[in-house]
Order: structure tokens, then sequence, then C-alpha cells
């Protein structure tokens, strides 16, 4: 809700909207395709938006209050929320860059041991030496800002304290493979090369498609209506 007062502020801050727009547009490895896409995609998040069951499921998974979520991004065959979707500007007017956030601890531990083993360095050098490989990343870094631009719009919040801010040490740098992989989980495949990559090497022991939560959305409900209904 925007007070008569605070008009002319939220005018400005719609230009600023517009003006990282018009630059995604400009670019070379944004089509206006590729716009659809992302603001299909936040249409469609922002129809369902977080339920207080899925709040309450993923303050449990992160172990404390999940500030400015505004959907789930993206879930297991079971129903748990695996990623999260956050608002550019939160309640308090912190600007927050990451919209997209791991939360399943499963995904998160399968994704910390592959940091663990080192492979951030290697992906650094080729990000270096292979040409494609750093378009890619840097479509992807550009379809990130995309994404939250059209978040912002549509909630009218001001991300100008965060333009041109992604995630993951995009553009150039990989320095958190969470945040690439929450990408790529939100938005699909085809949209961040890396968080691709991720999502294929630790298939064996996370993989959206196959619930191996410890505690399954379906178990978790029943016992929550067992406990309601004694
Ligand atoms: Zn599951």
């Amino acid at each position: 809700m925007i007070k008569a007062q605070e008009r002319p502020q939220a005018a400005v801050e719609s230009q600023a909207v517009d003006k990282v727009r018009v630059e995604s547009k400009a670019s070379s490895l944004v089509t206006d395709r590729d716009l659809t896409m992302v603001r299909d995609r936040v249409q469609e998040l922002l129809a369902t938006p977080a339920t207080p069951d899925q709040i309450a499921a993923v303050n449990q998974q992160l172990g404390r209050f999940a500030r400015g979520m505004v959907a789930v991004g993206a879930r297991c065959v079971c129903g748990n929320p695996l990623a999260v979707v956050t608002r550019p500007q939160l309640e308090d007017g912190t600007p927050f860059p990451t919209t997209c956030y791991l939360t399943s601890p499963e995904a998160v531990k399968a994704v910390s041991r592959l940091e663990a083993d080192g492979i951030m360095s290697d992906w650094n050098t080729e990000l270096g030496s292979d040409p494609d490989l750093a378009s890619a990343y840097c479509r992807a870094h550009e379809l990130y800002l995309a994404f939250r631009s059209a978040l912002a719009q549509r909630l009218s919040d001001d991300e100008s304290h965060i333009v041109g801010i992604s995630a993951g040490g995009m553009p150039k740098r990989v320095k958190c493979l969470h945040a690439l992989t929450a990408q790529s989980l939100v938005m699909g495949p085809g949209v961040n090369p890396l968080g691709d990559r991720v999502l294929g090497l630790v298939r064996p022991v996370f993989d959206p498609q196959v619930c191996r939560c410890a505690q399954p959305w379906a178990e978790a409900s029943i016992q929550e209506n067992q406990q309601e209904n004694q």
C-alpha cells in the first residue's frame, strides 16, 4: 500500500527499476524471450504466495525466521520447500540481494560437501579459460537481476541499493554454490550453467524428483494434524 505522501519517491524507485530492465534488455546475453520467461515465472510465483505451513516448514529448515519470504520457489516431490524467493527489500527496509535461497537441509548438505571438495577453485579457473561458460554465467547473472527487478516492480520494493548485485559471486567468480543451485531450482534448467552442473553432481544424494527428506512434507503435515487432534 502506497500512501499519497510517498508517491513521488515510489515514482523515482520505479524509474530505477525501469533503468535496470532497459539495461538487461540492451544486453546481448538476455533476449526478449528470456525476459518474458522471467516475468512469467515471477507472476507464477506471486500467484501462489507462501502458505503459513510452508513458512513454518522453512523456519524449521533454517532454524530461524525466514525474513521477506514471498513464495516457495522449488519443492521436493513430497512437497517440502527446497528453495525460497525473498523480496528485494525486507519489511524493515533492508535491501536483500539474495532473491533465491536454498533451504532444504539435504540440499544444503550435499552442496556444502561439493564446496568442501574444492570444486569452486576449479570452476573459477574454468571461467577464466572458457569464454562460452563465462558468457553463460554472465547471462545467469543478468537473468538473476531481471528476475529480481520483476519482483521489485510487482511488490513496489526499492532495489536502488542493490542494483547490479546478484549472488554466489556472479558474474565473474564462483563464491557460493548454494546461491547458484537455488537459482537453478527456482528459475529452472538452462538459466545458470553452474547451478545446473551442481544439481547434476549431487543427484545421487539430492534430487528434487526423489524425496530423501528426513521429514517428508506429507508426514510432517500428518504429524501436525495428529497433534492438533489430540
Ligand atoms: Zn521430500
